[in-house]
């Protein structure tokens, strides 16, 4: 075989050549016979940016910005403005920890909207509160941790802190608002973040639109072209708007069901297995949909096996399940949400964080004696929340602690159900977001018990016993 046919896998280095360039040399094979390397020896960055401008700008191949991908890097963000920055499904992110770190007095966002005005006080005086009362919060929970989880013989003193250090600061981080400061770093396309760009300029906070800005800026030094067009949108900014003005006649509902199906379709499972057959087959969907249909109970449970038994612990289950998806409407502590929000597969409409729809306690912070203060600073931010949310519902959300429950819709396949469940129903997941994976699956199991008895769940544990162990009140 001669040389020109020879098989050839090699990397493009982000460290020979920019994010453009190597976006331009992936998009020119389209129409180029010569090999990659020799594309990128003719290219240099005037020559990608003059590609980009005319196929990603002029003509829509926007693609092409897909192989251009950046590292971006935000610090001293709140909470609150990380669920625009992380609300994105084609990127990835690591946050600062509320569970393995510890908040210092005074990390939290003061908002542009605020400075000068009357509620910046109303604000400073509520998050300095929250922030001393979460100080006060760690010692005495930490106390009551650690003369339960002893220290083992031989242990050395931050191995003993390491071990029990997520178990008390999991109780104590219900207090921090969402105001509190991250770090999160972001790794993304050029065309995914042209879009995530769009959103934070759209965004109704002033914070939020100062970091679409930001990483607007420092991501046109990698990228000059790919983001160069991202602005407000005014489709977003008036949807929303129009949309806030017409639900506000819908009023509050109270609920204080912390899970209920929406909606699945009754015959999904068999669509899952009929859809497994149909992948390795030749017959129509409709064929293999009436062989399962037609198959007595055994002889399904049977077809189950074959689909899910051989799972082993890393496996990811056949990507026919995500034939099946269930609508879940959840109402849980803030502090769960922003862990739910990570998975960025299924589709979520989380409402407005607001300080109506009551708030959960740990029973670390009852069992350490904590309650009382707990309850006074609960209601310093309810009461500070209910000062500002007439003058502005989206700033008085930075008020709100993890305690306070939050609502949520939310979207999900089989598959990525079997993801979440498996994975936040681990003893080493946080008891709230534990809860929730475990209530879930109770759901679903009611629907579908067949498939969901391949889920690899720990044993004997159930969301109520979460429930009763952790929480004085939910
Ligand atoms: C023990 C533990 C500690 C954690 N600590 C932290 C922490 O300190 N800071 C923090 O920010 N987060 C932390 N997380 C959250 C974690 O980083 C994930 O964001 C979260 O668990 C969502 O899971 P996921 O990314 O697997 O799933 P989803 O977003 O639900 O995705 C489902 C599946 O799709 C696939 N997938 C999705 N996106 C990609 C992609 N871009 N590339 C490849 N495959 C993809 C994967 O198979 C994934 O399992 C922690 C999680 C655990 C379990």
């Amino acid at each position: 075989m001669s040389d020109q046919f020879q098989r050839q896998i090699y990397l493009l280095s982000p460290r020979q050549l920019s994010p453009e360039t190597i976006a331009v040399t992936f998009a020119k094979t389209s129409r180029s016979p010569l090999t990659f390397r020799e594309i990128a020896d003719e290219l240099s960055d005037e020559k990608s940016a003059e590609f980009h401008e005319k196929w990603v700008v002029g003509y829509g191949h926007a693609s092409v910005a897909e192989h251009a991908v950046l590292h971006i890097a935000l610090e001293n963000v709140s909470r609150l403005a990380t669920e625009c920055i992380e609300s994105n499904r084609l990127a990835s992110y690591t946050e600062k920890s509320t569970r393995y770190q510890m908040w210092a007095l005074g990390g939290y966002h003061l908002p542009r909207e605020v400075i000068d005005e009357p509620q910046e006080l109303v604000f400073r005086k509520c998050c300095d509160h929250l922030f001393q009362v979460y100080h006060e919060s760690l010692e005495p929970v930490r106390e009551l941790v650690r003369k339960r989880f002893p220290r083992r013989e031989g242990e050395s003193d931050s191995a003993w802190e390491n071990r029990t250090r997520s178990k008390y600061v999991d109780a104590c981080r219900f207090l921090l608002p969402a105001a509190a400061l991250a770090n999160v770093g972001m790794t993304i396309n050029a065309r995914a973040l042209e879009h995530a760009i769009r959103k934070m300029l759209s965004h109704p906070l002033a914070e939020v639109q100062e970091i679409g800005q930001a990483v607007k800026e420092s991501a046109q030094r990698e990228v000059p072209t790919l983001v160069k067009y991202a602005d407000r949108v005014p489709y977003l900014t008036a949807t929303q708007e129009d949309l806030a003005d017409a639900t506000a006649k819908l009023g509050l509902d109270q609920s204080s069901e912390p899970l209920r199906l929406i909606s699945y379709d009754l015959e999904a499972e068999l669509r899952v297995m009929a859809a497994a057959l149909y992948a390795q087959g030749t017959c129509s969907f409709d064929s293999a949909l009436t062989h399962v249909r037609s198959l007595g109970e055994v002889a399904r449970l049977d077809l189950a096996q074959t689909i899910l038994g051989r799972l082993e612990r890393f496996d990811i289950p056949l990507r026919e399940l995500e034939h099946a998806t269930y609508t879940f409407e959840a109402l849980v502590d803030q502090g769960a949400y922003l862990e739910l929000k990570r998975h960025r597969m299924m589709t979520q409409t989380p409402q407005r964080l607001t300080a109506e729809l009551g708030y959960a306690v740990p029973k670390l912070i009852t069992e350490a004696g904590f309650e009382s203060a707990f309850r006074e600073a609960m209601d310093v931010a309810s009461d500070a929340y209910q000062e500002m949310v007439g003058w502005n519902p989206y700033v008085a959300a930075y008020l709100v602690p993890n305690a306070f429950n939050r609502r949520v819709l939310m979207t999900l396949n089989l598959r990525e159900l079997f993801h979440l469940c498996e994975l936040r129903s681990q003893s080493n997941a946080h008891f709230s977001i534990r809860r929730l994976a475990l209530l879930m699956v109770e759901l679903v199991r009611q629907v579908h018990p067949v498939l969901t008895a391949f889920l690899r769940l720990p044993e004997g544990v159930h969301w109520r016993g979460i429930e009763d162990e952790h929480f004085a009140q939910v």
